[in-house]
């Protein structure tokens, strides 16, 4: 006698719907792809370009990227900064720290073009996950769930069934808007920052990090890669002033809103640095953008049922510390291993614990200045400058504040 047996079909399990495919979104692709779990990237953009300027990714984040086999791919367009200098703005030297492998960490902290990070995530993600799990044109408008599954709806007029769905959709989240929709929306403290990037001579060894003036009125410098030729990098510029109040709405916060010169320039004016020309540095930037400098409150929670958000969706902060890409990926590592170890619900609800205290403490502590706050408390106390720093301040001092700052971000040695 012979026994046929018929092979049983088994339901393919639905993917995790990541909306957003920035740095958020694209690790955690990747994250998921490594414990094969899977998932489809939905991007609003109808194109993937280049956009944005500089920005920093501390060790600890680069180390996550490191074990997606990325270190190489990143190193090649990045600089690994050696030292961030904090100067007052007449140019005086405030605190020097070591930064990443050079403060003893394995990792390198990468000074980078946001838009080359991207490139190199969305490259990656596209040849480990393919084209059908990388969707462009996908403007996500709003999900309902059910039983053990949640149907997101696009703007296209399609929708897709997944096992989850993660709002890695920015600033401006709709997943955050409909999971919070008394949310008190977007917060400007006042400040409008300037952000460019040109080829420029290499100052200081060309991996330096400067950051000059206090919160209100600031300058930054750091080259996030290699020149058009071996004597230059690609140098970053933000310059910061105060132009209204926190009462006040924030001009259009769009991270491609063209800057003008005659608006910039008056506070470049302000800044001394004594082996670089700031002034003639903006003035030969081809394009810069203006952005005012938004957060939002933090939340009492992510998470619904199998709905969550991460990275700025969950927890815009302001843009000191470096933190913003780098938290990102820190949530997209904590979500992937949550998935792989629990259903669902309880990993996005485990996920939240783990990383919504963490991040809460960031957004605050960045209202505050964060370890900017050194420049801030000189300022406050020689605001025309200084010629003995140990009159203004000590080095305790000076150090209690940036070691606090990266004891909570994460990073402290
Ligand atoms: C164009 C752009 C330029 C930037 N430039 C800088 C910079 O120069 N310096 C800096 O410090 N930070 C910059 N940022 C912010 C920085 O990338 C983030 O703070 C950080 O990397 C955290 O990333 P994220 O993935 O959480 O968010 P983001 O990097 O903002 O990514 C969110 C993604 O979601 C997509 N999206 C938005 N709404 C929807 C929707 N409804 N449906 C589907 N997809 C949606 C967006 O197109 C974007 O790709 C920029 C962000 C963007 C989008």
């Amino acid at each position: 006698m012979s026994t046929t047996f018929r092979r049983r079909r088994v339901p393919p399990i639905p993917p995790v719907l990541i909306v957003g495919g920035g740095v958020g979104g694209l690790t955690l692709a990747l994250s998921l792809h490594e414990r094969e779990i899977p998932c489809i990237v939905l991007e609003a953009a109808t194109e993937v370009k280049q956009l944005g300027v500089g920005i920093n990714t501390l060790p600890h984040a680069i180390g996550e990227l490191a074990a997606l086999g990325l270190l190489w791919a990143l190193d090649a367009v990045a600089i690994r900064t050696r030292e961030l200098r904090y100067l007052d703005r007449f140019g005086s030297r405030i605190w020097t720290e070591a930064r990443g492998v050079h403060a003893g960490h394995e990792m390198p902290q990468f000074s980078i073009h946001r838009g080359r990070l991207h490139e190199v995530l969305w490259k990656a993600a596209m040849e480990r996950l393919g084209p059908k799990a990388m969707r462009t044109g996908m403007r996500l408008v709003g999900f309902a769930q059910s039983g053990d599954s949640v149907t997101a709806n696009f703007a296209n007029g399609s929708s897709i069934r997944g096992s989850a769905l993660v709002g890695a959709d920015g600033i401006h989240s709709v997943v955050r808007g409909k999971l919070h929709p008394a949310d008190g929306g977007i917060r400007w403290n006042g400040i409008q920052m300037w952000r460019g990037a040109v080829d420029w001579p290499a100052f200081e060894g060309g991996d330096v990090m400067i950051i000059a003036g206090d919160m209100a009125e600031k300058l930054v410098l750091y080259a996030i890669g290699p020149g058009a030729t071996p004597g230059t990098r690609l140098t970053n510029w933000v310059v910061c002033a105060r132009i209204g109040d926190a009462s006040q709405p924030p001009p259009r916060e769009d991270w491609s809103r063209a800057g003008s010169l005659e608006d910039v320039l008056p506070h470049v004016a302000r800044f001394r640095v004594p082996w670089l020309d700031v002034e003639a540095l903006v003035r030969a930037t081809p394009e810069f953008w203006e952005y005012p400098m938004c957060d939002r409150d933090p939340l009492p929670f992510w998470t619904q049922g199998r709905v969550t958000l991460l990275g700025d969706a969950a927890h815009p902060m302001y843009p000191v510390g470096s933190n913003g890409a780098s938290q990102a990926v820190l949530d997209a590592r904590a979500l992937a291993a949550a998935l792989a170890t629990k259903p669902v619900e309880a990993a996005l609800a485990g996920y939240e614990k783990e990383r919504l205290p963490a991040t809460r403490e960031l957004v605050l502590s960045n209202r505050l200045g964060g370890p900017e706050r050194v420049v801030d408390v000189v300022s406050e106390r020689a605001p025309d400058g200084f010629e003995r720093l140990e009159d203004v301040i000590g080095t305790e001092e000076l150090a209690a504040i940036a070691r606090g700052y990266a004891q909570m971000a994460g990073f402290a040695r």
